[in-house]
């Protein structure tokens, strides 16, 4: 028997009633587990078990296989539920989550960041920030961190001006795409502030335009993968402008 909490970054429909879920947990990392009859109105499990929920678990485990005996949800972001784009973003965020997290490792930092950000999510309207901060502050705390405070190429300090997707701010003469001062600091303070604070800063539209362009491009180059909820996150952002 395990007891450990947990938040659900996704559900796999099984059977009639069932669920497979994967659940980042700080001390297991990464797990999956079975959920059997948490899809049924009847069962203790229903609140527990659904996806962004973050419960206090007890399960069980046969070979290498975890099944949920109880979940009690101290969090479920209900909230997230009415906003079809907090919905999708969220979604995306879990996908990206488990595209990185991995079994078995420490999962503390990833899921501090998570429920941070969902928290946030729940809150504030200010989507295209909140898009930008959690995909390169999860790169940093998976061990993707872009350089910020030197050129990822020859170190330098100086004339720092430009970003390449397979490092991060690069100089002058090193190569990237241009990107401003007011970019770079907003880098720096995502990539390096103490989380509390990690949401508490303003930037010009301007900034924000080309943090969340540099933040999805670093995505797309350091995990090799495209995803479906961002695409159709980005489809009804354009739509519901
Ligand atoms: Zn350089």
């Amino acid at each position: 028997m395990t007891t450990t909490k947990g938040l659900i970054i996704k559900e796999t429909k099984v059977g009639e009633g069932d669920k497979i879920l994967t659940i980042l947990t700080s001390e297991l990392g990464k797990i999956q587990a079975g959920a059997n009859g948490a899809r049924s109105y009847k069962s203790k499990l229903i609140a527990g078990c659904q996806l962004f929920s973050y419960s206090d678990f007890v399960l069980t485990k046969k070979k290498e296989w975890y099944r949920v005996s109880s979940a009690e949800p101290c969090e479920t972001f209900y909230n997230l539920r009415l906003d079809i784009k907090k919905l999708s973003l969220a979604t995306y965020f879990c996908d990206l989550i488990c595209e990185v997290a991995t079994d078995g490792a420490d999962g503390g930092d990833i899921l501090r960041l998570a429920l941070n950000t969902l928290y946030i999510l729940t809150k504030n309207d200010n989507l295209p920030l909140i898009k930008a901060v959690f995909e390169l502050r999860l790169m940093c705390v998976s061990g993707f961190a872009p350089s910020v405070l030197s050129c990822a190429v020859c170190a330098g300090q100086e004339n720092l001006t430009r970003f390449d997707v397979s490092g991060g701010v690069c100089c002058e003469s090193c190569g990237g795409v241009k990107i401003s001062a007011g970019t770079i600091d907003a880098l720096r303070h995502v990539c390096e502030c103490d989380l509390k604070k990690l949401f508490s800063f303003n930037v010009s539209k301007a900034v924000l335009d080309e943090l969340s362009s540099v933040a999805e491009n670093y995505i797309v180059s350091q995990t090799g993968r495209s995803f479906k909820s961002l695409k159709y996150y980005l489809t009804i952002s354009e739509k519901m402008v």
